[in-house]
């Protein structure tokens, strides 16, 4: 919920050249190749919504299920949780997001451009934060002089923007009526606290894991999916004894830090980044940074949010959201540690880390100025396997679908017959794929392929009997 420092906003006037054309590439590569597209494109496109395409939403699912399986598959002390994205409205007035979940705003008077204040602060180098009050924002605009970044026109005074998206539920609307598509996932889990610990029969320390979509009405976007009015959020709360909230919230940092180290970002693209300035309901606050095309940024937050959400739930809802320790009768309201990470900034930072050119290419027979490898980390990879005849030859094809039926059971694969093989390569390198089977006229008499992989391109003969074991020892 904090809303942090973010150097973004005039994009093309704070991001390097270099970063603007990784940006520019991979904005290409994901419409190109069928990850993502801009939402509603037809129409000229809605503001900061993305659609996920074939490819897209195969490695969106993918980080999902590395991310569910490394919080509640593999800890026996974490379950998971899908509540509903509507909420009753108090929930909101508990946690503070219908009084403070707001955004400074001005509009440009010229050409009618809405800009988040703090951020124009920011991006001309005045020491801002999302901290101060819109007294304060107010005069440090008029002390710098501020204009309009994209049109240096005369702006508005700055004024409170509550980002929570509201509708109705039910026939008619009024007050009572109102809900929000909530603003973060995190609410979920603290409501049903009770519910989880005594239906799972759950002894503290223990967590609770959900993915699922939130919603904010941001006012600065252009950053392709990494700042998005829809998006979806992958949050672990997990509920401790004040005493040991410390110890682990340590654990969690180091946990969260390797969890995208294992998955194959760079260990230069990461870092950690302390809060100073805390939001109201945190003890202590790191952010795991990426160095994003956009330049360092949030890519999760970590915080020690102590016991203000369930306090503050007890406070406006009556019921007792206090544990009992069997063993020692102490009741206590847990502290909570949170791992807040967005899916979609992931799914960036993961396209991101894995982006690779290869000027002049790799001399495989295809002739490109610069060839794209996409180094995604075989777990995430969209497509495992490309089957690839070497001819359109029958007896060929047939052989090729064989092996394609046998291997689809298992892994998501493509099947592609049409240009040379150098050429089926790079289409299969450009999207990530690990290995390429090549199916040639050999292959009738030996009953093998060839397999190719992605980042040596070292090509071994395989037994087709024994592909899929070669598969699964390379491919987790
Ligand atoms: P920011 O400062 O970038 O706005 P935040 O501090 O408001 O982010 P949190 O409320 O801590 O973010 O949300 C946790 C995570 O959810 C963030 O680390 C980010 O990965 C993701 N997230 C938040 N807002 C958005 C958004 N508008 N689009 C995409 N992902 C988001």
């Amino acid at each position: 919920m904090a809303r942090t420092y973010y150097v973004s906003l005039i994009t093309s006037v704070t991001m390097s050249k270099e970063h603007n054309n990784k940006m520019n590439k991979i904005v290409s590569l994901a419409k190109r190749r069928g990850f993502i597209f801009q939402s509603s494109e037809i129409y000229g496109g809605l503001g900061s919504v993305y659609d996920y395409g074939p490819l897209g939403i195969l490695l969106k699912n993918n980080i999902k299920q590395a991310w569910w399986k490394s919080m509640v598959q593999d800890n026996l002390d974490i379950v998971g949780l899908d509540a509903g994205i509507l909420m009753h409205q108090k929930v909101w007035e508990a946690s503070g997001h219908v009084a403070s979940f707001s955004d400074p705003l001005v509009d440009c008077k010229r050409c009618k451009l809405r800009h988040r204040a703090d951020k124009l602060l920011i991006a001309a180098g005045v020491e801002a934060d999302d901290k101060m009050t819109i007294d304060e924002i107010n005069d440090l605009l008029d002390k710098h002089n501020t204009v309009c970044p994209d049109c240096g026109g005369e702006l508005t005074s700055a004024r409170s923007f509550n980002l929570m998206l509201k509708t109705h539920l039910g026939p008619v609307e009024s007050d009572e009526s109102t809900v929000y598509l909530r603003p973060e996932t995190a609410q979920g889990i603290y409501v049903n606290f009770k519910n989880v610990q005594q239906s799972m029969r759950k002894k503290l320390p223990f967590g609770i894991a959900q993915v699922g979509k939130a919603f904010r009405n941001e006012i600065t976007t252009k950053q392709f999916i990494f700042r998005t009015r829809e998006f979806t959020q992958m949050e672990m709360q997990y509920f401790v004894h004040p005493k040991y909230a410390d110890k682990y919230y340590d654990i969690w940092k180091q946990k969260r830090m390797k969890w995208f180290l294992d998955y194959g970002i760079s260990e230069s693209n990461v870092r950690y980044h302390k809060h100073d300035k805390l939001a109201h309901y945190a003890k202590s606050a790191f952010d795991i940074e990426y160095n994003f095309p956009g330049g360092w940024d949030e890519l999760e937050g970590l915080h020690n949010r102590g016991d203000f959400d369930l306090s503050q739930h007890e406070k406006y809802s009556g019921e007792d959201l206090q544990y009992t320790d069997s063993g020692t009768k102490e009741k206590y309201t847990p502290y909570i540690i949170e791992t807040s990470v967005g899916l979609d900034r992931a799914v960036f930072a993961f396209l991101s880390d894995a982006y690779s050119t290869i000027e002049g290419g790799r001399g495989e027979g295809a002739k490109s100025d610069e060839e794209v490898v996409l180094r995604l980390h075989k777990t995430i990879a969209p497509i495992k396997v490309a089957i690839l005849p070497l001819s359109k030859k029958p007896e060929l094809q047939n052989l090729a679908h064989e092996i394609a039926d046998i291997l689809k059971r298992r892994w998501m694969i493509q099947y592609d017959e049409t240009g040379s093989i150098g050429k089926r390569y790079r289409r299969q390198d450009e999207i990530g794929t690990p290995y390429c089977v090549t199916v040639d006229f050999d292959s009738l008499e030996d009953k093998a392929v060839t397999i190719r992989d992605r980042d040596t391109m070292k090509q071994e003969r395989i037994a087709i009997d024994e592909l899929v074991h070669y598969l699964q020892d390379n491919i987790c």
